[in-house]
């Protein structure tokens, strides 16, 4: 590991002032430990952000939900407001990683984890992302977990977290503050596609802090559904997961909200392909026809080519089961 200096600011504007280039923030530390100890991140300072003002979970005026962003993963799965009003978003974390992981891993943090490709960990083979402009194996070689929408010549990764494909379907807004002040990014706009620059994962500027994820009032909770699907039942990343929301009048849908995991390198969703089924019955035709709106322009590689066919079953599946209210 390369040397580092260490500060543990009181506040988010020293924590802000204290931002140097070649600096990171850190909170839970579930993947920039991990991204250190393989000489993937080599930060010159951490700023520890635990002991900011950040991990309270609020009711906003409008209705919604303020999440700050040292929440832990599993207080808020575990939130009461969470459970009954988001419970989309209370099944995708529990979903992920393991119990002593979401007790560490932070709302913030868990936007910001980096992509579980095998040569962006493998410090001694090329990566676009690690190191720009040295290539990516990953197009000719073990593309099993990659992406099949989106994606560029520069990489095919895909973003890992379940928690953020919730958070898709549930249109939250990021909350961040930096140098330039205070400013609110809608998720669709948070994460990005990898284009030719694909060491950028995500729209912050340097320095920019996350300070809370919003989510405006829904009503999306009586019908939804997480599923997740996976190489083992447990402690793994998907390789397609589906969050799935309905509102329903007497069977005809009156809202519909999909977003994919594991497909790309962000959350994947379409208002387009959502709108197609407004005043449709809520059946396997028209849930169909939103995962083939969903999915055109799958393009997968090698090894992955199967997720095109597993996701179109995984997007039904999901909706049906939000459809039917299944828990
Ligand atoms: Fe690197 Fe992306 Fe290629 Fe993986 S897919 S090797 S992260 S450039």
């Amino acid at each position: 590991m390369n040397p580092f200096s260490y500060a543990r600011p009181a506040d988010v504007s020293e924590a802000i002032r204290l931002f140097q280039p070649g600096s990171r923030y850190i909170a839970g530390g579930t993947n920039l430990l991990d991204l250190m100890k393989e000489n993937v991140a080599r930060p010159t300072q951490l700023i520890d952000i635990t002991r900011l003002p950040l991990n309270d979970i609020a009711d906003t005026a409008a209705g919604g939900l303020r999440i700050g962003a040292l929440v832990s993963n599993a207080d808020l799965a575990w939130d009461a407001r969470v459970e009954q009003r988001y419970s989309l978003l209370a099944k995708a974390i529990l979903a992920g990683a393991s119990p002593q992981l979401r007790n560490m891993a932070t709302t913030g943090g868990n936007l910001l984890q980096r992509t579980r490709c095998y040569y962006f960990y493998d410090a001694d083979t090329p990566c676009n992302k690690r190191e720009p402009g040295s290539g990516c194996p990953a197009r000719e070689g073990l593309n099993r977990i990659h992406a099949i929408l989106g994606h560029s010549e520069q990489c095919i990764a895909v973003h890992p977290s379940d928690m953020c494909v919730a958070l898709a379907a549930l249109d939250a807004s990021v909350l961040v503050e930096g140098h330039a002040g205070e400013r609110r990014i809608a998720f669709a706009d948070f994460h990005r596609l990898p284009g030719d620059a694909p060491e950028r994962d995500n729209t912050l500027a340097d320095g920019e802090l996350i300070t809370a994820v919003e989510l405006p009032a829904e009503n999306l909770s009586t019908h939804c559904s997480y599923l997740k699907i996976r190489d083992r039942q447990s402690y793994a990343f998907a390789l397609v997961s589906v969050a799935a929301a309905l509102q329903l009048d007497g069977g005809v849908i009156r809202q519909v909200r999909v977003a994919l995991g594991g497909v790309a390198h962000k959350p994947w969703r379409s208002p387009d392909a959502e709108a197609l089924l407004i005043g449709r019955p809520a059946d396997a035709d028209a849930f169909g026809e939103l995962a083939d709106a969903l999915l055109a322009g799958a393009q997968g590689f090698a090894d992955n080519q199967f997720k095109v066919a597993l996701a179109r079953r995984a997007i039904i599946r999901a909706l049906s089961d939000a459809a039917e209210g299944a828990a």
